[in-house]
């Protein structure tokens, strides 16, 4: 144990001009009071100081979450200085974005150690180099969207899948790897004839190139209707629930896993669809994403075969049996309890049960996909954010939907429809449609406990002992 202490960066910085700008001045600053220091290394990519638990700073200041580290106990020596003069630095030039904390006076980091030590990893890896437009056209056309695309991965041959992308450098949790237009969107449509000519015309308004991406898409349903056939095995549905789907030409190429590192998304803003990361992927891996709603394995095997045509040998299909069956009585909990929380009866008669089940949703979300569980963590904090509306609970409210809001940017990131809906929702949770149903855990919204442990927080907020 020991007590931490530090500054986290609210909110983090961009890549645009200015904050790189600051961050450029902040680290000479930096660099130059402390170039007599022998503790004080500069790396090529961050500087490293070496006392206590070795805080750092990153060169690239939008991967910059926490400086911070023990304060106290032996190994601690020296450190608390270096805190206090780095804070005042960064205050100095980044203001109340800056964010002190210091666990002997109760006070506790913006971030969650998770994403931080995400942060951390991204350090070592400088941000990937400019590829020569030349290039990206050759392999794109001239899309500049696709050139930025390509800075991220490689389209490779991947053993027994045919093409894949592969993460040609580290990639942050929350990072967007990819941002594509459809070459179109089309209904699924009965008859299949209809679909068919309905597709074939949206084709003919096609480049040549883009028709020969098109075409060389897999079919799990050759034969009569080609280009349905196409669009039903690679089309991603625009939204959830939507029965129009798009087909891209590098998303389609994205391979299945049951355990993603990606996620897809439609922005009905901008209709595109994009690509995060949902966790830390290494250079070298595959990307990506999943095709299935995500029941226990036989049913989603059923489905990838039926619906896509391969037999699923990811990670986790792979897992010796014991282990698939523990896996699998998880993903039946998963769908049970989602189940469950969904009920608007329940949700009116019976809040603390549904608060209960989402809060046992939570934990079973994150021992199955080991903290990568993406915009399933997103939804649940909405459902409990809808919970406690309900009964016009606006503090706990806040706090759900201020945590969904940070799931929802790094699945979607911070221009999606979804993202900002909940943002507004953080901001003023009296705003949703059935706050004031109920009175039955009234509070206002300043009414968020200060001072508490992490373990009382989350009690306090998740209702428990009541
Ligand atoms: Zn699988």
């Amino acid at each position: 144990m020991g007590i931490d202490a530090g500054f986290d960066m609210v909110p983090r910085l961009s890549k645009g001009a200015v904050d790189r700008q600051n961050w450029q001045s902040f680290i000479k600053i930096i660099k130059e009071r402390y170039q007599n220091d022998d503790l004080v290394e500069v790396k090529p990519n961050y500087i490293v100081f070496k006392a206590g638990e070795h805080p750092m700073l990153p060169f690239e200041g939008h991967k910059f979450l926490r400086f911070s580290s023990k304060i106290s106990g032996s190994h601690a020596k020296g450190v608390e200085e270096y805190i206090d003069t780095v804070t005042w630095v960064a205050k100095a030039n980044f203001g109340s974005r800056v964010r002190y904390w210091n666990e002997a006076g109760d006070e506790w980091g913006f971030y969650n150690w998770q994403e931080v030590n995400d942060s951390f990893k991204s350090y070592e890896q400088p941000d990937e180099p400019e590829i020569p437009t030349s290039i990206a056209q050759y392999v794109f056309g001239t899309d500049t969207m696709s050139e930025l695309n390509l800075q991220l991965f490689g389209i490779q041959l991947v053993p027994g899948k045919g093409k894949g992308l592969v993460a040609r450098f580290n990639i942050a949790k929350g990072k967007r790897i990819l941002y594509e237009k459809p070459f179109f969107t089309a209904p699924n449509l009965s008859p299949i004839s209809l679909m068919e000519s309905n597709i074939a015309t949206k084709l003919k308004a096609l480049s040549k190139t883009e028709q020969q991406q098109f075409l060389s898409l897999h079919n799990n349903f050759p034969g009569k209707h080609p280009f349905s056939g196409i669009v039903k095995t690679n089309a991603l549905p625009c939204g959830p629930d939507s029965g129009i789907g798009g087909v891209y030409p590098t998303i389609c190429l994205i391979n299945h896993s049951c355990l993603p590192n990606a996620h897809n998304s439609w922005n009905s803003d901008t209709k595109c669809e994009t690509i995060h990361a949902i966790r830390y992927i290494k250079s070298g891996e595959e990307i990506t994403i999943s095709y299935d709603k995500g029941g226990p394995s036989d049913s989603r095997r059923t489905h990838l075969k039926d619906a896509f045509g391969f037999d699923c040998n990811c990670s986790l299909c792979s897992l010796p049996l014991p282990d698939l069956q523990i896996s699998d009585a998880r993903r039946l909990q998963i769908q049970l309890l989602d189940n469950a929380i969904g009920d608007p009866d329940r949700v009116m008669n019976k809040p603390d049960d549904c608060l209960a089940d989402c809060h046992c949703l939570l934990q079973v979300l994150e021992e199955e996909y080991k903290g990568s569980a993406g915009v399933l963590i997103a939804r649940l904090y909405y459902d409990a954010f809808q919970i406690s509306i309900t009964h016009g609970d606006q503090a706990r409210a806040s706090v759900f939907a201020e945590r969904g809001h940070r799931s929802r940017v790094i699945c979607e990131g911070e221009d999606s429809p979804e993202t900002r809906k909940i943002k507004n929702l953080m901001e003023n949770p009296a705003g949703h449609r059935n706050f004031g149903a109920s009175k039955r855990w009234k509070t206002a919204k300043g009414l968020v406990p200060k001072g508490l442990d992490t373990d009382g927080f989350e009690k306090w907020l998740w209702r428990q002992g009541r």
